[in-house]
């Protein structure tokens, strides 16, 4: 079906996807995949509200926004309902061209997008860097107040930039600094319980590590620190002013359990408008009242994250999936996509494969040394990688999760 489409499409310069819901996206990523050659322009819907700007880096126009010209064509890519409603539109708008999707069976497309050994370099990269850097830029932008012209600008103004592979921009950092807690959370993620003793990460090893990676990259959006508890190390006021006085490094988030009040004398730090304080909310388990007050009152950034049900990560053994399940899971995984984890002097794919290989669960050596030798391109394979082994030791996306009360609290660690 798609080679009927493509051999419509393929002598016109404009190329459009009408469409950016399931079967939109699932049209783009045939193109991308099967046929690399073809240059989706853009993805038109008929309002912004409530569609995402950009899709594996193609940005997203509303129709009138559009000038059709002779060469111009739309693939209408949409269910069946809501085609005729389209047509008129696109005919109202003077679009000449209009090739019909007449049906596509998303499950089909998701089982046959795994049997791909290897997906195609600019679509790995479209997909697991350029969008992610993206949605980042947008978050930040949207907290600025900017309107959506404003974001498609900066966006634009970046986008070559990122699909230059002399260049390094990272949209997500997360810095670990240490595995000091004052809870032990039976489904904690990153397996903090599991550690004994507790103790705060080499500072020197950080900060050399952090210094390279600025250095390669051209704009770091986010750091997110990380503990254990980052507001129980010292490693958290050691490197706050490093970080804000970076201009390369455009926010810096901290991610707390609202449990230890902030040192007074480190106000300042974390006054600073790049900086915000992410809580997570732990329910009853935790009386946030005194930490929150205290952000309040001083000022601070802060987001209390919702509180939700948890899933399991289940325990540190290794499952031996075979590659099909890795990639499809690590492919699903938020954090596969924005949580590239800094523990010390190694960068790896995700916070819990950091603790999985610290605490010597994990054999397989996965991750990337930072050091003087690093370079781009090593950064870059790392982050476009399509599956890890981590997500072999983890639940959180395989297809019977189990979602069980958030922070429930335990003596003995997990096995
Ligand atoms: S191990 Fe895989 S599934 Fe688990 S959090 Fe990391 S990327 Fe996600």
């Amino acid at each position: 079906m798609l080679e009927r489409i493509y051999r419509k499409i393929k002598k016109f310069d404009n190329i459009y996807i009408f469409g950016a819901g399931k079967v939109g996206k699932a049209i783009l990523e045939q193109f991308m995949i099967i046929y690399p050659d073809i240059k989706i322009k853009a993805i038109i819907v008929s309002d912004l509200k409530n569609n995402p700007l950009y899709i594996y880096g193609i940005p997203v126009f509303e129709i009138n926004s559009i000038n059709f010209c002779k060469d111009t064509v739309v693939v209408l890519a949409v269910y069946e309902k809501h085609i005729k409603e389209i047509i008129e539109k696109l005919t109202k708008a003077e679009c000449d061209n209009i090739v019909k999707v007449n049906s596509i069976d998303l499950d089909d497309w998701e089982t046959a997008k795994e049997e791909y050994e290897c997906l195609p370099e600019k679509f790995l990269c479209s997909q697991r860097y350029v969008q992610p850097y993206i949605n980042t830029l947008i978050d930040l932008e949207r907290i600025k107040g900017s309107d959506n012209d404003k974001i498609q600008e900066s966006i634009e103004n970046k986008i070559n930039d990122l699909y230059n592979k002399k260049k390094l921009d990272i949209a997500r950092l997360v810095i670990t600094l240490g595995s000091k807690c004052s809870l032990r959370c039976k489904e904690c993620n990153n397996l903090i319980p599991n550690f004994v003793p507790q103790r705060d990460y080499d500072y020197e090893k950080i900060l050399s590590s952090i210094e390279r990676l600025v250095s390669l990259a051209s704009s770091v959006l986010k750091c997110e620190l990380i503990g254990g508890e980052p507001f129980l190390t010292d490693n958290l006021y050691k490197i706050l002013p490093y970080l804000i006085n970076q201009s390369k490094i455009h926010s810096i988030e901290i991610t707390t359990n609202g449990t230890i009040i902030p040192r007074r004398s480190y106000i300042s730090l974390l006054q600073n408008p790049k900086v915000r304080i992410r809580i997570s909310d732990y329910g009853t388990i935790v009386n946030q009242v005194e930490f929150i007050s205290f952000c309040k009152k001083n000022h601070m950034n802060y987001t209390v994250l919702e509180l939700g049900k948890w899933i399991s990560p289940g325990g540190v053994n290794k499952r031996n999936k075979n590659i099909k399940d890795l990639k499809r899971e690590y492919g699903k995984c938020s954090s596969g996509y924005l949580c590239k984890t800094l523990h010390e002097n190694k960068l790896f794919s995700c916070s819990r494969s950091a603790s999985l290989y610290e605490l010597g669960y994990m054999i397989e050596k996965e991750y990337v040394s930072i050091d003087e030798d690093t370079t781009i391109d090593m950064l870059k394979s790392f982050f476009t990688q399509g599956y890890s082994f981590a997500c072999d030791y983890c639940d959180l996306q395989v297809k019977n999760r189990k979602y069980v009360d958030p922070a429930i609290q335990i003596s003995k660690i997990n096995t």
